[in-house]
């Protein structure tokens, strides 16, 4: 049987099912998950909308039957697979799944962005994901293989490492050699100025409003770390570093945004990850005037993530700081994540017992 957390309704918590153990057919590769980590944006699809600013909500419920399994930060071994499938054996390696399946045969996905495919095929999102004992992958040119990375944060590398990567190559082609700023230092900022220092010499200030994740800033190397609440915050920041020639706002709210696009000096670059919600408004002359770009980043293509695993592999990134809890705690953690005091990334592993 197959093992699961899945959700029977939104905002309610997830609950425990059962089905069978799914047959791989032609191409695809049946998974036994080793770990699934919990990101925010599970809370996003368990609430079944986004918050669009002003009372404005996106609605994010359709083209998903109930009982439903989240879950898209996946790692596992293979367990079985379909007859095409050539050259991969069953058994103990590691292996991160890239989660962002389009439909394979468009423009976009074969020019490598299957994560901008309008067909979206997201595992977690659009197909049961992670949260269970196991999970169908459905072509194995998604299996990236992860051997001794961790596997708690391996699958995370496809979320939050993928996120962080490609919004920080978004940022870094942006040019200069200017100061970088990282806004938020949730799971997604972390592993960007964890992953910052092996990929640019540009010195790094990052902004965050707790004070916790500042401290823990410190430690990561960050050459300034500022309180974006306070009031004299832009100054200081300017007075210490000049302007910025790009920001990354990794939390994704109207205050964050209108931080980052005001830190950035001409030709400055900010990048949105975060999806916090919100809106500003901006004068429109200010964009040709101060060659102003912004830029939105939504997870990273499949070639970024082989990418990034060769970077995690050549050491120099160390891992973030990571928690293991049992599935079938699921909703402690979800409501641990909700309440905003994780240091790092939650992940999840399936009970081992092979039923
Ligand atoms: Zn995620
Ligand atoms: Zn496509």
């Amino acid at each position: 049987m197959m093992k699961r957390q899945s959700l029977v309704g939104y905002g309610a918590p997830l609950q425990s099912t059962q089905s069978a153990l799914p047959v791989p057919q032609n191409g695809e590769v049946l998974l036994r998950v080793s770990h699934c980590g919990l990101c925010h944006s599970d809370l996003h699809l368990m609430d079944g909308h986004f918050d669009l600013g002003e009372g404005k909500k996106l609605d994010i419920t359709q083209g998903r039957e109930l009982p439903f399994t989240p879950g898209h930060e996946i790692c596992g071994t293979i367990e079985a697979h379909g007859p095409s499938v050539m050259g991969i054996a069953n058994g103990k390696r590691l292996y991160a799944v890239y989660p962002w399946i389009g439909c394979g045969n468009c423009a976009r996905c074969l020019e490598g962005d299957e994560h901008l495919c309008d067909l979206m095929g997201h595992l977690g999102i659009h197909r049961d994901g992670g949260f269970a004992s196991h999970v169908l992958v459905p072509h194995p040119r998604y299996l990236i293989d992860v051997s001794g990375i961790d596997a708690a944060i391996a699958g995370s590398y496809m979320c939050s490492g993928l996120t962080a990567f490609s919004a920080l190559r978004k940022a870094l082609a942006a040019g200069g050699q200017g100061p970088l700023l990282i806004m938020g230092l949730g799971g997604v900022g972390f592993m960007a100025l964890e992953l910052a220092r092996s990929m640019t010499q540009q010195p790094i200030a990052v902004a965050d409003i707790d004070g916790r994740k500042r401290e823990a800033a410190e430690r990561c190397g960050a050459d300034i770390i500022i309180d974006p609440q306070q009031p004299e915050a832009r100054k200081a920041l300017r007075a210490a570093m000049g302007q910025m020639t790009a920001a990354i706002d990794f939390v994704g709210s109207a205050a964050s945004l209108d931080f980052a696009q005001a830190a950035v000096g001409k030709g400055g670059m900010v990048v949105v990850v975060g999806l916090m919600g919100g809106r500003i408004s901006l004068p429109v002359p200010m964009f040709p005037l101060r060659q102003l770009s912004i830029a939105g980043s939504f997870v990273g293509s499949l070639p970024e993530a082989r990418e990034l695993i060769g970077l995690v592999r050549q050491g120099g990134v160390h891992p973030i700081p990571v928690s293991v809890r049992p599935l079938e705690e699921i909703n402690a953690a979800i409501e641990a994540l909700r309440e905003g005091g994780v240091l790092g990334r939650i992940s999840l592993k399936p009970s081992a017992d092979p039923s």
